[in-house]
């Protein structure tokens, strides 16, 4: 998603918003024995009355036969009817946003179960998006209605029923149709089937083939165009570009999509292929600042531009369109884990300054990381923790600056292409989900060390590494690490000459005419205590 930013959270007294909405957390019993397979959302949504309705349709398949099926659905909405393959079911909607559905017969093991659940009424109301998600009822500058929806923290629960946790994505993708007044555009994840047009209305049809995490699983609604580019990407393939933006803003999209281009090509330089190869690249305008939207990347920080390497630079482009690698291809199992997310797309945002503007701004970028952490709370806080509770600064920058010092750790020539392997190999991507011990495994076994106590110590701790210097006689300087168990490789600059040593509690004597400096490009979060 999103970056984060420590702004004071004011809660307005919106009687449709639907904020304290978690997403994830302990995977329930009854959800953990179904496999998503597909989801259609099919909702006719009315910018006047600010109301959704229409149906979903949820393949599933039981790994248990089970009396029930249950989902998630905020409460605000009204289920009407409920259909299990065709046939009516009783279903209660009434507690905890849980929509419980009983089988006149029990539900089968292993067998295609197609779940519709017809519902509407007034979707919940997004207080601050994209961070407190829901419906964003706006307008352009020219008064068209202007409609955008967000859910990663809150779920897609908060408009549509769903299993809502991160570890299940509908394998054989989703589809949207979605249907708006006439004029307006929406904009969805995938390809667009078709359109249909009534006299009052259209109907639009997206349809993505791919696994999708449920968050990403939105539309936009605006007075659109359609400005498009081809890509090639690293392997040669084509790729549509499209961005819906506000017809307002039209003149300013070709060149966007230049600025796109050239992040595109460098996340594909260390990541590998656009991971949406076969659909589209997309973005779509939005009136919130922006969010990883899968193939529809949400952007709306108002083509504000800052120079890196001499070139128009989006943080804000860059950033989402990141985690097309880092969060939609390779998935966190369940929010403890959303550094891998979040953490790995912000160090590929500095990865974008090293790049365009070289190794030296690259370690500014790094330096400054490395001052705004924060050490409050540990990146990883343990198994099955909530959107909420997992979601805190020092998963960006914390988690970004973990990924440089691993590269000091390792060098260049394990760290590069082990980072691509977890961003391409079928065990860490699309249908396959990832934890921290995964990431763990994965360096550690390429580098041949074990990586498992520098892991812990920076993610599950809250702890910085701490080095003495001591002067032990005339020009001699002992340098020890005091909290940590092992050895780490550690840069010194002696008497202005660099040099890289091994230090761990033993401790090392270097010589020189004045104190050595130690760390003095930042590859670690530290402290350092002069003797
Ligand atoms: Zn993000």
């Amino acid at each position: 998603m999103k970056k984060y930013l420590p702004i004071l959270i004011v809660f307005l007294s919106v009687s449709l918003s639907a904020q304290n909405l978690r997403s994830g957390g302990k995977l329930k019993p009854e959800q953990a024995i179904m496999d998503i397979r597909h989801y259609t959302v099919a909702l006719t949504v009315d910018p006047e009355k600010q109301t959704i309705n229409g149906y979903t349709e949820i393949t599933l398949v039981l790994s248990e036969a089970s009396p029930i099926l249950l989902f998630d659905l905020w409460h605000g909405l009204t289920v009407e009817q409920v259909l299990v393959n065709g046939k009516k079911e009783t279903f209660n909607h009434a507690q905890n946003d849980l929509l419980t559905i009983t089988g006149a017969k029990v539900f089968a093991v292993a067998k295609r179960l197609t779940v519709k659940v017809v519902y509407g009424g007034t979707p919940g109301v997004a207080v601050r998006p994209p961070w407190t998600g829901g419906f964003q009822w706006s307008k352009d500058g020219q008064g068209n209605p202007w409609i955008a929806v967000t859910c990663q923290s809150e779920g897609a629960k908060i408009y549509f029923p769903c299993k809502d946790h991160p570890s299940d994505e509908p394998n054989e993708g989703a589809d949207m149709i979605i249907t708006v007044p006439r004029g307006l555009s929406v904009a969805g994840p995938g390809l667009l089937k078709d359109v249909k047009n009534s006299k009052t209305t259209s109907t639009w049809h997206w349809k993505t083939n791919y696994t999708v995490s449920n968050y990403c699983i939105v539309f936009n609604v605006g007075k659109y165009t359609n400005v498009t580019r081809t890509y090639t990407s690293v392997l040669g393939n084509k790729i549509p570009m499209e961005f819906y933006v506000l017809e307002e803003h039209a003149d300013k999209a070709p060149h966007h999509l230049e600025v796109l281009e050239r992040t595109c090509q460098v996340l594909e330089k260390y990541f590998g292929e656009y991971p949406w190869a076969k659909e589209k690249i997309g973005i779509v305008e939005t009136p919130h600042l922006g969010m990883e939207h899968q193939s529809m990347n949400a952007y709306g920080n108002q083509f504000k531009y800052t120079k890196v390497g001499g070139e128009d630079f989006d943080w804000l482009l860059t950033h989402e369109f990141g985690h097309e690698w880092w969060a939609n291809k390779v998935t966190n199992k369940d929010w403890g884990h959303m550094w891998i997310q979040e953490g790995i797309c912000s160090f590929g945002d500095r990865l974008y300054v090293r790049e365009l503007a070289g190794e030296e701004a690259y370690l500014k970028s790094m330096q400054q990381t490395a001052r705004g952490t924060q050490n409050v709370k540990p990146i990883v806080q343990g198994e099955e923790v909530d959107s909420d509770d997992a979601y805190h600064g020092d998963i960006y920058g914390k988690g970004a600056f973990f990924m440089h010092t691993l590269r000091f750790v390792l060098g260049d020539s394990i760290f590069f292409p082990t980072l691509k392997k977890l961003a391409t190999d079928k065990r860490y991507t699309y249908d396959s989900f990832v934890t921290t011990d995964d990431v763990e495994e994965l360096f550690s076994t390429a580098s041949g060390k074990n990586l498992e106590a520098l892991f812990d110590f920076y993610l599950r701790t809250t702890n910085k590494l701490e080095f003495t210097i001591k002067q032990t006689e005339d020009e001699k300087y002992k340098i020890t690490l005091t909290n940590f168990d092992e050895a780490l490789p550690v840069q010194l600059s002696v008497d202005g000459v660099l040099s890289k040593q091994l230090i761990s509690k033993e401790g090392v004597i270097v010589t020189g005419k004045t104190w050595p400096i130690l760390d003095p490009n930042v590859y670690y979060l530290k402290k350092v205590v002069l003797e």
